[in-house]
């Protein structure tokens, strides 16, 4: 549905959908809204990791299980202090 006149937030509502690509809700950044930082700790939290499709910063327009096993990848290779 294009936006245009007439175009309010019960049309959002009723069209819009997450299309199984939910991501975002625990933001990786380095600005002081992020929740984890860019080796997946929650900020202000001591002992805590992320590592999941929710770190993702922004949502893609593509599909985001590849993205999703390269955080954990990533994640796993960071809990074992691997560096590669
Ligand atoms: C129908 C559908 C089709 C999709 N098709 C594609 C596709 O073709 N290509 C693609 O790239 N992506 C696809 N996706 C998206 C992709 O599957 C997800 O983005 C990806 O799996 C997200 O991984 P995740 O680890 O963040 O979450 P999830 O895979 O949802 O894993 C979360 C895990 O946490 C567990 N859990 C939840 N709550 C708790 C709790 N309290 N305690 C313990 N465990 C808990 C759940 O049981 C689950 O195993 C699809 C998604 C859906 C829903």
């Amino acid at each position: 549905m294009a936006g245009g006149v007439g175009f309010g937030r019960m049309d959002i509502r009723t069209s819009a959908s997450t299309a199984y690509r939910s991501c975002g809700t625990c933001r990786m950044g380095s600005d002081h809204t992020a929740i984890v930082d860019s080796e997946l700790r929650v900020r202000v939290m001591d002992s805590l990791r992320i590592i999941d499709a929710s770190v993702i910063p922004t949502i893609p327009s593509t599909n985001i299980h590849a993205a999703s096993i390269m955080i954990a990848e990533k994640g796993s290779d960071l809990l074992i202090g691997k560096t590669v």
